[in-house]
């Protein structure tokens, strides 16, 4: 593996390097076929193995029950903020939203155009540091569904709970954090996550929904906005986005073979552990402001004492190949994300080059 770069951008993100390695073993012949992935029929036999090997092999990991369908769609999570709505009204007006930062915002506001939308609760008197707990939550018991996003990539801020909403549908955009760790999926109306963070290349997007949540688009509603077309046809109603989801595959594959979620959870634990502690530990030369609870273990943003150090500190940074720690333009600072395909070997090399730098310049 090559450890001169380790890529810290929030997505589209690093992917792991033994799939890399893989993809690029089987790029000009995929299994003895004399062609790649990307150049054969989706309704082939190979490739239709290809899909049914990876659905199956997300099923594994996250042990979705069979009451669930796996869609592969595109438009990536921002289609998902208008889908959701169009699909999962249900005759309702109103859909709850729990607002959190950034990503949850303009899933409200997209949503708004669908729906009257209720904000169940919100951390804007809190700069956003905090996930509100479910007591302080105002939910209408005739909402369609409660949306929330599980993490918030800009702002770093991770759920810490999954809610209790009785009958009423949860639904997460779980773009950032999916696959991180284990995850009760039952517990869920409607997963759905962008790939290009924790799964694999762009292009992709995933939708993991129960099935009687499936089937209630308003007549009108855009063939291919449409859960129940998909769920139909298999993902298959027009070409799905092969390569991405080949690439997905493997990567679901590379997770089983480490042992699965609770595996990766106990790494990225660690991984996000020995960041914080970087942080909370250099005598305020960093600082993360984020509520400890809350703390995202995949996004990890952070300010210098002084802001003027910012150049040179990435600067320094990008010289010694730790690449796209810069922050989301809306937050300024630094943003550290390190998805499942970081290796703590990078983020200990992080944190050890963030030491050496607050001794230079501190
Ligand atoms: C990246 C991201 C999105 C947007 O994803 P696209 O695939 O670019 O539409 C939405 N929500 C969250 C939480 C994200 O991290």
């Amino acid at each position: 593996m090559n450890h001169t770069v380790y890529n810290f951008g929030a997505g589209p993100a690093m992917l792991p390097h033994a799939v890399l390695e893989q993809v690029q073993a089987e790029l000009l012949d995929w299994h003895g076929r004399g062609i790649s992935v990307m150049e054969m029929s989706h309704r082939g036999a190979d490739y239709m193995r290809i899909v049914a090997e990876a659905e199956q092999d997300l099923r594994d990991l996250l042990q979705i029950p069979g009451n669930y369908k796996v869609l592969f769609l595109q438009g990536g999570a921002t289609l998902q903020f208008a889908m959701v709505p169009m699909n999962l009204l249900r005759g309702h007006t109103r859909a709850s939203y729990v607002q959190t930062g950034v990503w949850s915002e303009k899933a409200i506001a997209e949503a708004g155009r669908f729906a009257t939308v209720e904000v169940a609760a919100s951390n804007t008197d809190r700069q956003a540091r905090v996930v509100p707990r479910q007591s302080e939550w105002r939910v209408s018991a005739d909402t369609a569904y409660v949306h929330i996003t599980g993490n918030e990539t800009i702002g770093g801020l991770e759920f810490d709970f999954v809610p209790e909403l009785g009958g009423i549908p949860l639904v997460s955009d779980a773009s950032s954090h999916i696959l991180s760790k284990p995850m009760d999926v039952s517990r869920f109306g409607l997963i759905y996550a962008g790939a290009q963070k924790n799964i694999g290349p762009a292009g992709l997007t995933l939708v993991i929904v129960r099935e009687d949540l499936v089937g209630h688009a308003p007549a009108g509603t855009a063939t291919m906005l449409d859960y129940a077309v998909h769920a139909q046809e298999g993902s298959m109603h027009n070409t799905p986005p092969t390569f991405a989801i080949y690439v997905a595959g493997l990567v679901f594959k590379w997770l089983n073979g480490l042992g699965g979620l609770d595996k990766i959870a106990e790494i990225n634990a660690r991984k996000a552990a020995c960041l914080y502690a970087g942080i909370d530990d250099s005598g305020g030369f960093y600082t993360n402001a984020i509520e400890h609870r809350n703390r995202s273990r995949m996004n990890v943003p952070f300010t210098l004492h002084d802001a003027a150090l910012d150049k040179a500190f990435l600067s320094a940074a990008d010289t010694q190949g730790f690449l796209q720690l810069k922050g989301h333009r809306l937050l300024g600072g630094m943003r550290a994300s390190i998805y499942n395909a970081m290796p703590e070997a990078g983020v200990r090399a992080l944190v050890e080059f963030m030491r050496d730098f607050a001794r230079r310049w501190g």
